[in-house]
């Protein structure tokens, strides 16, 4: 290996040449590799993280190419599923380290059993969803392995260190943060906003791997770039002490339940999904058809539903946080249409 190619970052002296040997010995797994997940690899592979274990179950779209920077035409045209286009470019940007790529749906099993045979040191949310946050939360606290959140939308973006032993967990942060508020999908997205967002969750990453972790943020910082507006907040004071399910004394860890996962039903003879979510939600109906109406979905609604038409597919959403996807019998669309208007 060329002796130059990691200089730079060894002449940072907080990673200098011994921080450098320990990212080398790491292993971290990233959820997602659309614009969040194709950034953080990015920047760890250049980097010279040893092993990075990367899953996703989407392939490369059109759609993604203003903002996913590990895909390029030919993925598109190839409709190349995104772990596999992303390990291949990965491997070109530095063949020095192991890249692990999966294929497949993010559940409570599959998380449990690709912790329970591989030692990661760190998790890295690139999701899209707050159904697989609350899983990857529970994983991380029941495991004892740290995960950094990250989110955007629009321009906005959001990240946060959730340290076992040391920080809150995203579970006691749910009376005092509103999550889930806006997908990508429904407001669109801008390139800086994920390129922040990166920056600010590789740059923990890079310090907790390079042993560093004294310097990591116990902060949960929201920023908007169109609107210059950049806050964060202590997060230490809404630790839910023993009453938390996920960190406190009496854990039970209840997105890794079975029973606490999205549920899909396909309905015999009809090209139609019934989804519902593991807890009874309160969807505020009113301003769920106001914000669709913005983005220029075609919606109809009363007091019990909202309407909207997705293409080909059609989806009515329920107070109560059910759905039912017309033109689909395929219960993975369903559950991405879901969460394009409802996080
Ligand atoms: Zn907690």
């Amino acid at each position: 290996m060329c002796e130059a190619r990691y200089s730079r970052q060894q002449g940072f002296v907080p990673i200098g040449v011994s921080g450098q040997a320990e990212l080398q010995r790491k292993h971290v797994l990233i959820v997602g590799a659309g614009a969040l997940g194709s950034g953080i690899a990015d920047i760890l592979a250049r980097a010279g993280v040893g092993t990075m274990t990367i899953i996703d179950r989407d392939y490369v779209e059109w759609s993604n190419l203003q903002r996913q920077t590990l895909y390029d035409e030919q993925d598109a045209a190839e409709q190349m599923p995104k772990a596999v286009a992303a390990a291949r470019r990965l491997r070109q940007i530095n063949s020095n380290i192991d890249i692990r790529a999966h294929v497949m749906d993010c559940t409570a099993a599959d998380l449990k059993e690709l912790m329970a045979s591989s030692v990661i040191d760190l998790i890295m949310d690139a999701t899209d969803n707050y159904e697989i946050r609350f899983i990857l939360n529970d994983v991380a606290y029941q495991y004892d392995v740290p995960w950094i959140h990250g989110a955007c939308s629009g321009s906005y973006g959001v990240t946060c260190n959730f340290m076992p032993q040391r920080t809150p967990c995203l579970h006691c942060l749910l009376a005092s943060i509103p999550l889930g508020a806006a997908t990508c999908d429904r407001n669109g997205v801008i390139a800086p906003a994920v390129q922040m967002v990166v920056a600010m969750q590789a740059t923990e990453a890079l310090k907790y791997l390079s042993g560093n972790s004294a310097c990591m943020s116990e902060r949960y910082t929201v920023f908007d770039l169109w609107s210059n507006t950049f806050q964060s907040f202590r997060i230490n004071a809404d630790k839910r002490q023993d009453s938390c399910p996920t960190c406190g004394s009496h854990r039970t860890y209840p997105y890794l339940q079975t029973k606490a996962a999205l549920k899909t039903e396909v309905l015999c003879g009809r090209t139609s999904v019934w989804i519902r979510p593991p807890h009874h939600s309160n969807v505020d109906l009113d301003e769920l058809a106001r914000s669709m109406r913005r983005s220029g979905n075609r919606v109809t609604s009363n007091s019990y539903l909202v309407q909207v038409e997705d293409g080909e597919h059609r989806i009515v959403i329920f107070a109560d946080g059910r759905a039912l996807v017309h033109g689909t019998a395929d219960s993975v669309t369903a559950k991405k249409l879901y969460h394009r208007y409802l996080g």
